[in-house]
């Protein structure tokens, strides 16, 4: 009898516990500040065969700095970075391209059929894009050392004075706010 009693309740109660859980458990996400980090899509619909070295460049950024964030453009989304394939030299205008605002990536043809690795090209060009300049001629550690790296370079992480600077640039400091430059910068191999 008394079982019969309890048992409804029990149910009942741990009904209550589940329903006072849920909450406890959703909110630290809800209630955590957003990490202040910049989002910039990029579009690479018109990459032709470098559309997966620019998804992999950009997935080196991402594991490589913290302030900024690159991810493809959805449909119709506005990218800062539009990058497109053709027949010249790798080129890039440089940043450091704000949310809103454009900069375009060139991935030219002519890099790849020198021997220059497609990886290494696309993150050194998306480095220009987060406004970081050559640094020719330059080892085959540094990003921005291009073509001087070597054609058998096939690094595309940046160093760690590339790192800092790109994260300087979408920081809260003065250079966090250095409007983009804009300049073509062209490497040619
Ligand atoms: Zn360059």
């Amino acid at each position: 009898m008394l079982r019969r009693l309890l048992t409804p309740f029990l149910i009942a109660l741990s009904a209550l516990a589940l329903v006072g859980a849920a909450p406890a458990t959703a909110a630290p996400a809800e209630r955590s500040a957003p990490p202040r980090q910049t989002v910039l899509h990029y579009d690479a619909d018109q990459a032709a065969e470098y559309a997966s070295a620019v998804a992999e460049a950009a997935a080196v950024w991402n594991s490589s700095v913290s302030n900024v964030h690159l991810e493809p453009a959805s449909a119709g989304q506005h990218a800062e970075i539009r990058i497109v394939a053709d027949d010249g030299w790798p080129r890039a205008q440089l940043g450091p391209v704000r949310p809103g605002g454009q900069v375009t990536v060139w991935m030219g043809r002519e890099g790849t059929a020198e021997g220059y690795d497609a990886v290494r090209i696309a993150a050194h060009e998306l480095g220009h894009s987060l406004g970081l300049p050559d640094a020719k001629p330059g080892p085959c550690s540094s990003l921005m050392s291009g073509s001087t790296g070597g054609v058998n370079c096939t690094n595309p992480y940046p160093d760690a004075s590339e790192r800092a600077r790109v994260e300087a640039h979408y920081g809260t400091g003065p250079t966090g706010r250095r409007p983009t430059d804009g300049r073509l910068l062209i490497d040619r191999g």
